[in-house]
């Protein structure tokens, strides 16, 4: 019987350093390649940014497939019966694809694999997804890391295998088919902005990291906390679907640092926080459920107020806080938000107005274009201090004195939160406070054209440590 060989696309939306399609190209015979949506109830189903994400991503690969003479199928359904269909189509002798690690999708892999061996096909799994995978580093005794610097310390000891490039392909280009590839997609209004801000899929991707390298990595250490400059890289959704993997990101900034060694340290401090994406993986595949428990039990007491109004200020990005509000609409806008204003807006909800983590990670969930099963939840227990290694429950951000520090000038909350924009800097960051002629002259009435602050940051911070003293 002649070989043909299935590719399954999952969160590795790429040509290059992509084990899982150099395998299918090796094989003699035809290649496929798929992508499911999968409709698994076990699988925590993608938040509606990311869908949008997806769908530019799945064209891209599509075709960037097709030039290689792979033609990409999008089908929707549960996986073990889209994948058998297909195997009977299409002929199917062996089946590849890159590994995933929430507990559920491991789970789900394995079954899948085992059918599909019953079957008679030849399946392997491959890693593109993280440096290093959960099950592969340990503590001294053996055991999960819980804490960030020992496990950033053994991971930066170790060699990562160098990244594969863009795969050669004996085949001829086949022709993209007009309707596109993922077609059951209607895009929604709210992602009209979108298209200002990205630029979708795996050459973007590289040209983005190279960008960021030449233009900005000098200033990354400090300038990664100013929400005003675009410092950072904006990496994240790349890196969310797959269009990028951490191994290129790690061989091309240390190939830079080596040809620039004077920003070794700025390269080493850019390495530790993709350190801290591998970090969430870690947590999330020891520690199942890590979006809807918390990781120290001790939280799971914790009584949370229902407050749906001002979950909806907080949401709609009007609570009279400038940097949280300034957040909240980049994240609307975008589906991006800085992470120095991630963990404002965070600790707001998550303390001061002690509404349950949970809402704003499904919140975050459905808005972010990089909304990532792994560091979404990890971020917000660490923010909400019940994570494995988070902050302490003392720890509250001021958003106003906080503004003042990364956001000196209030050129952040003035782009985002135009109506503020003319009010002098002593003021930006806390309006309600500002006197009543330079609101006047600055055009801001407060409770009329902005809103008073929902919350004083003063009592609901008290508020905060005596419900989280009380654990
Ligand atoms: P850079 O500073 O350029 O960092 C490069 C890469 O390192 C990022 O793309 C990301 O993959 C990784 N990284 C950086 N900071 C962190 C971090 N603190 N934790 C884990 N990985 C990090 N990141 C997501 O990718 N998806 C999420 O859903 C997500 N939700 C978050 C929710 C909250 C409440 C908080 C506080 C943080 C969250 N983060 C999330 C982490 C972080 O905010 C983003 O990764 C970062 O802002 C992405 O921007 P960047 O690519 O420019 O980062």
């Amino acid at each position: 019987m002649p070989s043909a060989a299935l590719v399954w696309f999952r969160t590795d939306l790429r040509l290059a350093d992509n084990p899982a399609l150099a395998a299918a190209l090796r094989q003699e015979g035809d290649a496929t390649a798929l992508f499911i949506h999968e409709t698994d109830p076990a699988l925590r189903p993608i938040g509606a940014a990311a869908r949008w994400w997806q769908h530019h991503a799945l064209e891209r690969l599509g075709r960037d497939l097709a030039e290689i003479g792979i033609s990409l199928r999008v089908k929707t359904g549960h996986a073990q019966a889209v994948i058998e269909a297909v195997v009977k189509d299409a002929g199917i002798t062996h089946a590849f694809w890159n590994r995933r690690y929430a507990p559920a999708e491991c789970d789900h892999d394995a079954a899948i694999k085992q059918a599909l061996k019953q079957a008679g096909v030849e399946t392997q799994s491959f890693n593109s997804h993280l440096l290093v995978e959960p099950f592969d580093i340990a503590t001294g005794a053996g055991t999960p890391y819980g804490v960030f610097s020992p496990f950033w310390k053994a991971l930066r000891q170790r060699d990562n295998p160098s990244p594969a490039r863009r795969p050669a392909s004996h085949r001829k280009a086949i022709p993209v088919p007009k309707a596109g590839f993922d077609t059951d997609y209607a895009e929604p209004h709210w992602a009209g902005k979108f298209h200002d801000h990205w630029r979708v899929g795996e050459a973007a991707a590289l040209d983005v990291l190279d960008r960021f390298l030449n233009e900005r990595l000098k200033d990354y250490p400090e300038g990664r906390d100013i929400p005003g400059k675009d410092i950072t890289s904006q990496l994240s959704p790349y890196l969310r679907h797959g269009e990028i993997g951490p191994r290129q990101i790690w061989h091309r900034t240390l190939a830079f640092a080596e040809a620039h060694p004077a920003l070794a340290g700025q390269a080493e401090k850019f390495l530790s926080e993709v350190g801290w994406r591998e970090f969430s993986y870690h947590l999330l595949h020891h520690r199942p459920d890590i979006a809807r428990k918390p990781m120290q039990e001790k939280y799971a007491r914790l009584a949370w107020r229902d407050a749906p109004a001002a979950l909806e200020d907080w949401r709609r990005g009007r609570t009279g806080i400038p940097i949280v509000d300034a957040g909240m609409r980049q994240l609307w806008e975008t589906g991006w938000m800085h992470n120095r204003v991630r963990m404002l807006v965070a600790s707001l909800l998550a303390k001061n107005l002690l509404i349950d983590w949970r809402e704003g990670e499904a919140w975050f969930w459905d808005t972010l274009v990089d909304a990532d099963i792994a560091n979404n939840p990890a971020s917000w227990q660490w923010v909400a201090g019940s994570g494995a290694d988070a902050a302490p429950y003392f720890r509250i951000f001021n958003p106003v004195t906080q503004g003042e520090r990364h956001d000196p000038a209030g050129d952040y909350v003035r782009k985002w939160v135009p109506e503020l924009a003319g009010l002098p800097d002593q003021w930006i960051h806390k309006p309600a406070d500002g006197p009543t002629d330079v609101l006047r002259k600055a055009g801001v009435t407060i409770g009329k054209t902005y809103p008073g602050p929902i919350v004083d940051l003063g009592t609901s911070r008290q508020r905060a440590l005596d419900a989280l003293k009380a654990l």
